[in-house]
């Protein structure tokens, strides 16, 4: 069995998340009592959230790549980042290894092609939502339309996501709100939801919409336990 590395604490609540799914996902696949291989480096989230927000990515990218080269040197055969996010950095820390990253995008997409999904909506943070580094892959490497709420959505997503699931506050009211939102963009002509950010499966499961929700934290954690133990 291959030794995972994780680097987690963005948030740690979907850390925890990632760290049961692979070990559930390693005793499903050898029995008994396996268990992953798990070398994790968790930062503290806080200082990578002023970061993000000051436009500070170089710094960003620094923490994480010095995480990264420390889980590298404890044994870790290849790499998860467990952000959708920071991913954005992805190019930076795989440049400052030498052990691949396994990209959250490229499992996501993987999987939506496999379904023979060709437009999905997408919500995460407005980083992920707005900027290039996620959409651009899907439509580049796979084909795939993504498609994202309007900006006022947007803002709306953001703010519950950092100040609500990040602190593990889960409230009806936003589940409401996610649910209104992914309605408009199945209506926009999304055949699937990307809940890209992997906080937000702790609001939204699949029993609250009859779109088809693809759950990245679920979908990593598969794809590391599928390459963990091959
Ligand atoms: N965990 C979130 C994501 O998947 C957001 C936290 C972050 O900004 O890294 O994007």
């Amino acid at each position: 069995m291959k030794t995972i590395g994780m680097i987690g604490g963005m948030s740690w609540e979907s850390t925890l998340t990632y760290y049961q799914l692979i070990n559930e996902g390693v005793k499903k696949s050898l029995g008994g009592l396996h268990s992953a291989k798990i070398c994790l480096f968790s930062v503290d989230f806080d200082e990578i959230e002023k970061l993000q927000y000051s436009g500070k990515w170089d710094k960003a990218a620094e923490i994480l790549t010095q995480a990264a080269k420390k889980i590298q040197l404890c044994g870790a055969d290849f790499l998860v980042i467990c952000t959708n996010t920071m991913h954005k950095l992805a190019p930076e820390i795989q440049s400052g290894i030498s052990i691949p990253i396994l990209h959250i995008a490229d499992a996501t997409a993987e999987k939506l092609k496999k379904d023979g999904v060709a437009k999905a909506g997408l919500l995460g943070t407005k980083f992920t939502m707005e900027q290039d580094f996620y959409r651009a892959r899907f439509k580049e490497k796979y084909g795939i339309d993504v498609i994202v709420p309007d900006e006022k959505d947007r803002d709306l997503v953001h703010n519950v996501i950092f100040k609500e699931l990040c602190l593990g506050e889960i409230i009806e009211s936003s589940r409401k709100e996610f649910i209104r939102i992914i309605d408009n963009l199945k209506k926009r002509g999304a055949e699937a939801v990307i809940l890209g950010c992997t906080e937000i499966p702790l609001l939204i499961k699949q029993k609250h919409t009859d779109l088809p929700v693809y759950d990245t934290t679920k979908i990593h954690a598969e794809a590391a336990v599928k390459m963990a133990v091959g």
